[in-house]
């Protein structure tokens, strides 16, 4: 559990104004003096993410964020950066010190949220009286004492419990029990040293998740690999190596890629294949906006800002600028994009993978991702997405 990626771990912030608890409800939550707690306004300037096993539930990510109520300039853009995490939270804490008078903000109508009132120790029995009959769902916290952080550690689960959505296997619907797949890694210059990439490390997972046997294989071994099997169900690719492996692959056998996979599971895979179409309009000198989830060095076979860039630009015939976002970082004026493409998206949440594309969605940018565009620049999109249903 410790090693879960916090791209798998539901996102939960704590919100509320600045002193009021935020970071001595965090640190006792995860049981370590990570956030600094004083009684100095404003403290907490940047959010901290800490990862916790909430027992019995399982994995997830906890963050202290900067107070709310801060009406310095710095404070203003702290407060916007603050908002920034809901795109990524899956559930609210919200703190309120019991004796002020400030009123809870509503953040967000759609993520579920828990009013926790602070520092009772310090506030009267009636006081405390009259905010149980008004708020009847809140925690009251005496001092981050164990009985009512467990009280709100159960409330946090019966909120997570309800938001557990549809299956979320990447292959485990795709391939009967007992059915066989082979998954080609390629290990090239972009490949990591000593270890396979999480989007390739999770597909095994979720075959061994569901009884199905997997074959590893890297390109160049590819053709032997399916002569030694007698039945293959699937075929996943890197999608860098979509076109060698397409080639390889008899047409009978169903091919797709991680990224493709990944991309089903974790944000609305239809508006992901739709926004192929707005490659085909791109006109000479129009802005591609690029999101990738990571900071990670460039190599000559860098997807996003290597092959896809000259790949589009050459099927294309035209010349065309890419803007680059990373990890958390949204442009907040989409108005000159005339495409976006979202990275595999494996270090980033599900949530904040969802939450971009509704942003898109509702600025009328289209979107589409690398394991799509790659499978259309390699001519092979219908064949890819065929095992989808698409
Ligand atoms: S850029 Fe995206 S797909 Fe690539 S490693 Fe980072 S998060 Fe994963």
């Amino acid at each position: 559990m410790e090693k879960t990626p916090l791209s798998l771990r539901k996102h939960i912030a704590i919100f509320g104004n600045v002193n009021s608890g935020k970071s001595t409800l965090f640190n006792a939550l995860i049981g370590q003096d990570v956030a600094i707690v004083s009684n100095v306004k404003g403290t907490t300037t940047d959010p901290v993410t800490k990862s916790m096993e909430l027992i019995p539930y399982g994995p997830v990510a906890v963050i202290d964020t900067a107070g709310l109520s801060d009406d310095t300039e710095l404070g203003a853009k702290r407060i916007e950066k603050t908002k920034d995490i809901l795109k990524r939270t899956d559930l609210i804490i919200y703190t309120k010190d019991i004796n002020s008078d400030e009123e809870i903000i509503i953040l967000d109508n759609n993520i579920p949220f828990i009013p926790v009132y602070t520092k009772c120790d310090t506030a009267s029995e009636s006081v405390i009286i009259d905010k149980k009959k008004t708020e009847p769902n809140a925690v009251f916290l005496y001092n981050a004492d164990a009985e009512n952080l467990e009280k709100l550690k159960l409330k946090m689960i019966e909120e997570l419990e309800k938001l557990n959505e549809e299956s979320e296997t990447l292959i485990g619907d795709l391939v009967e029990k007992n059915g066989s797949v082979v998954l080609v890694i390629p290990i090239d210059s972009a490949a990591p040293k000593g270890r396979i990439i999480l989007p390739q490390v999770q597909v095994l997972r979720d075959c061994l998740d569901h009884d199905i046997k997997a074959y590893v294989t890297k390109e160049t071994t590819l053709k032997e690999a399916l002569d030694d099997l007698k039945k293959v169900d699937l075929v996943v690719t890197d999608s860098q190596a979509f076109k060698l492996v397409s080639e390889i692959v008899p047409r009978e056998i169903p091919l797709t890629s991680f990224s493709m996979l990944l991309a089903r599971q974790k944000g609305n895979f239809n508006q992901l294949l739709d926004g192929i179409s707005a490659v085909r309009n791109l006109k000479d000198n129009d802005t591609v906006l690029v999101l990738e989830g990571c900071t990670h060095n460039t190599t000559h076979e860098d997807i996003g800002r290597i092959k896809i860039p000259a790949g589009l630009q050459k099927k294309l015939g035209i010349k065309l600028n890419f803007e680059y976002y990373t990890a958390y970082d949204f442009p907040k004026d989409l108005s000159r994009y005339s495409l976006a493409i979202q990275c595999g998206g494996c270090m980033i949440n599900k949530k904040e993978i969802n939450s971009r594309l509704k942003i898109m969605k509702e600025n009328s940018l289209s979107v589409t991702n690398y394991g799509i565009i790659l499978a259309y620049l390699n001519g092979i999109l219908d064949r890819a997405s065929e095992i989808f249903g698409k």
